[in-house]
């Protein structure tokens, strides 16, 4: 068919100093002979055989194939040419040895793409003529050397090559077994071209059909030389060498795969240890996922259960951004030695104005706004649950508990800008919101008679689950007993608080000062003075199932908005009240305010303002809540900085600071899981370059039969990938598991249901993460061995 010819071939190494291997080699050969080249070691016979093969560039000449010239040839032709026109056999067989015989010589036709079956019974075949019919299933190392020669001459013969280039075929046999490959090379000689390099000049004699001795790179003698055909090698290279061209050898993604997951059950154990190692940075960020996810809807399902019956605030002055003193200003001004030097020296002490640091909004309260705010019931009738207003009255009560009669306060030396509820020290004294139907749905009234009050001088207590109530609010009623116990009965129905009206507490004296009742004469005061008496009309305690849904009523006494509109109106009528308005400074404590904030506080303090100074809303549930915050922002619409009104949710900055707590637990926690994984993914990158070192030799015969570098990167790539995907695959379940435990673990600790949840979606991301990572761990080992020289690679034991 095709004759093979070289023409003035030249070859050299430059490996530190320059060898000439090959001096200008012109050969002839014929379709079917058996040639065998002959001559003293290192002159140059294996590297002619690796230039016939394309294993090896020539420098210089050109090698043809049935007057096609090779001159031309990439790297891919030069792989095709391998795979389809030639069949190698080394002296040292060079088999894969975790793969069974059959396989070793399907191996060559998964390169050119022949189908299954085909390939199974074309390899069958090619075995079964080297009289290895019966050790299909065995592996190389189960073989005498003869035999895993013939198994190596069944390889180069599968796929019907034109030569089969033999080095030292017989180099590790015993004379016995040499015949016996010699006789299969004779044989195949009938049909093919077969040129093998032999140190045996008796087997090459009795064997061959023509004998070339070799010397220093150069061709000593030729037995059989062709005929020096002239003009017709004159006519081949004057028509111009015509370009060889072959079909295109590739391994598909799956002979790929499957070629490396043999090569990993191969080393099970190493897989397994490889892969644990890859899942450990896996569990790590599944399991802070899990937690993550898992914690964010606890959050978001206690803010909506919970944390949904803290109301929305509106009070007058709303703290935005908490700055430290003069903090902006200190960086810019550096260490001048000005006033904003922390532990000054010189002899100087500052006056400084603490709320000019903290940048507030201040809500002016309008009556359009109340107005706005009055009608949201009927707006959001599904949202709102109940509005409350704060009028910071410090009421005149008195409480005759016991013997003493003692004076009830009703506010806290509250700053004004705190709203009420919050942040104070508990005042037992606690205004009901205005829908009895809300309160009612929350709690139970025990005792006997125990009812809702309704008018302005009805009070309710409100008592903890246990019917307990704190010592700090008996003695607030002038019960100073060491009694543990109560009845019901000896509060509901009783009358033990009274209201005193401003003009009764607050006596004038000259120059527009008053002075409050002194303690002496609260006793009086109680019998005599005008006033109201206030009934406890029932005792109220959360109904049980509702325990967690704290934050409507505090324990002390609670009182109908009435009780809170009576008095405002007729203190503000009184002289104390009208004294304070016309006057700059304390009509009590004869001193100035410090500032007009005070001023309104203290005039809030004595029901001279009947404005209320805040708004709580309580929503029905979290999404109510959002209706409720769309229907205040509306409000603001259109409207300038200093007009806009804005609230305040309690709720939401509880649970955006446990967000934020989280958020940056999680971040440490994936911090910590990530160096894990770097760690995991730098370990799966040096075992792969391991694997890569420990199947150089595989790599190199691959190449000798006409894998292309992509074939082998994609080798590495596919082992890679698996490794990856088993280590996702582990580290998902392992997480999996992990996560049971935790929840069982927290489920009985802290009775939170479900705390780690590992969602679809993040086990997914991660097994695919996996992969890539362990593909870009593998990816510079398997460069590496796609630059691996063929025949540096094929030396290497
Ligand atoms: P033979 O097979 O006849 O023993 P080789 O063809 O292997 O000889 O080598 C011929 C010469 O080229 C020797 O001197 C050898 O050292 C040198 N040589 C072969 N391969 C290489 C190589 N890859 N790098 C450097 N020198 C080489
Ligand atoms: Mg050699």
């Amino acid at each position: 068919m095709s004759k093979l010819r070289l023409t003035d071939i030249k070859k050299s190494y430059h490996s530190g100093e320059t060898v000439q291997a090959l001096k200008g080699i012109s050969l002839e050969f014929r379709e079917s002979e058996f040639v065998s080249i002959l001559g003293p070691s290192g002159c140059g016979k294996t590297t002619l055989l690796n230039i016939v093969g394309g294993l090896d560039r020539y420098d210089e000449g050109d090698l043809s194939l049935g007057g096609r010239s090779t001159k031309h040839f990439k790297d891919r032709d030069w792989d095709a040419y391998r795979n389809h026109s030639i069949g190698f056999v080394f002296q040292n067989y060079n088999l894969i040895a975790h793969q069974t015989i059959l396989q070793n010589v399907e191996i060559a036709m998964t390169l050119s793409g022949v189908p299954v079956s085909e390939r199974k019974q074309k390899a069958k075949a090619a075995l079964e003529s080297v009289g290895l019919g019966s050790k299909l299933d065995k592996r190389p190392n189960q073989l005498s050397g003869g035999q895993m020669q013939r198994v190596a001459i069944a390889r180069a013969l599968v796929n019907d090559p034109d030569i089969i280039l033999a080095d030292e075929p017989t180099g590790a046999l015993d004379s016995q077994t040499s015949v016996q490959v010699m006789e299969i090379l004779k044989d195949i000689s009938k049909t093919k071209l077969v040129i093998m390099v032999t140190h045996n000049a008796d087997l090459a004699e009795e064997y061959s059909s023509r004998i070339i001795h070799l010397r220093d790179g150069e061709v000593q003698s030729d037995s059989n030389p062709m005929l020096n055909d002239k003009t017709g090698y004159e006519q081949q290279s004057s028509s111009g060498a015509e370009k060889l061209s072959l079909g295109k050898t590739s391994m598909s993604l799956v002979t790929a795969a499957s070629l490396s997951f043999k090569n990993l059950l191969t080393k099970k154990g190493r897989t397994l240890i490889t892969s644990f190692a890859g899942s450990i940075g896996i569990i790590g960020v599944a399991l802070v996922l899990a937690l993550s996810t898992g914690l964010s809807n606890y959050i978001s399902k206690m803010q909506s259960e919970t944390l949904a019956g803290f109301p929305l605030t509106i009070s007058e002055n709303v703290q935005q951004i908490e700055g430290p003193p003069d903090s902006a200003a200190g960086i810019l001004t550096g260490n001048s030695g000005g006033k904003d030097d922390e532990f000054p020296n010189g002899d100087v002490l500052y006056s400084h104005d603490s709320a000019a640091n903290t940048q507030q909004h201040t809500n002016v309260l309008t009556a359009s706004y109340f107005d706005y705010v009055s009608k949201i019931g009927q707006e959001l009738p599904g949202a709102v649950n109940a509005v409350t207003y704060g009028r910071d009255v410090d009421m005149n009560i008195l409480a005759k508990g016991d013997k003493d009669v003692v004076r009830f306060e009703t506010t806290v030396n509250a700053s004004p800008d705190m709203s009420p509820g919050f942040g104070s020290a508990p005042t037992y004294w606690q205004e009901l919101p205005d829908n009895e139907e809300f309160i009612t749905s929350l709690y139970d009234f025990i005792g006997e008679g125990s009812r809702y009050p309704t008018a302005e001088n009805e009070v309710a207590l409100v008592v903890d689950s246990y019917n307990r109530l704190d010592q700090a609010f008996f003695e607030k009623l002038g019960i100073f007993t060491e009694n543990e116990e109560y009845k019901l009965s000896d509060f509901i129905g009783k009358k033990i608080l009274k209201i005193v009206p401003n003009d009764q507490f607050y006596t004038e004296k000259e120059n527009g000062i008053f002075a409050p009742a002194t303690a002496e004469s609260y006793p009086e005061l109680y019998e005599d003075a005008d006033g109201m008496e206030l009934t406890i009309t029932g005792i109220l305690r959360l109904k049980d199932g509702n325990a967690s849904s704290s934050g409507y009523l505090s324990e002390g006494i609670v009182y109908t908005p009435k009780l809170t509109d009576y008095i405002v109106n007729d203190s503000a009528k009184s002289a104390i009240a009208l004294a304070q308005q016309a006057s700059d400074r304390d009509v009590v404590l004869n001193t100035p305010f410090a500032n007009e904030q005070a001023k309104d506080a203290r005039l809030r303090a004595l029901g001279a303002v009947t404005t209320p100074s805040s708004i709580n809303i309580y929503p029905k549930d979290f999404g109510g809540k959002d209706e409720i915050k769309q229907y205040l922002d509306a409000y603001n619409e259109g409207k300038s900085e200093e007009d806009r009104i804005v609230y305040t949710d309690m709720s939401e900055m509880i649970g955006s600071a446990i967000q934020t707590v989280l958020d940056t637990v999680s971040y440490v926690l994936i911090g910590f899981a990530a160096i894990s994984l770097v760690v995991s993914t730098i370990m799966i990158g040096i075992i792969t370059y391991v694997s890569v070192l420990e199947r150089t030799k595989e790599i190199g015969i691959l190449r000798s039969i006409g894998a292309r570098k992509k074939d082998i990167s994609r080798l590495f790539n596919a082992e890679t990938l698996i490794v990856g995907l088993v280590a996702g695959t582990l580290g998902i379940v392992i997480s999996y598991l992990l996560t049971l435990v935790i929840n069982s673990v927290i489920a009985n600790l802290l009775s939170i249901e479900g705390i780690a949840q590992l969602t679809v979606t993040h086990s997914a991301i991660l097994i695919i993460g996996s992969m890539l990572l362990t593909l870009i761990a593998g990816m510079i080992p398997a460069r590496a061995a796609t630059k691996k020289d063929p025949v540096i690679a094929l030396r290497t034991e």
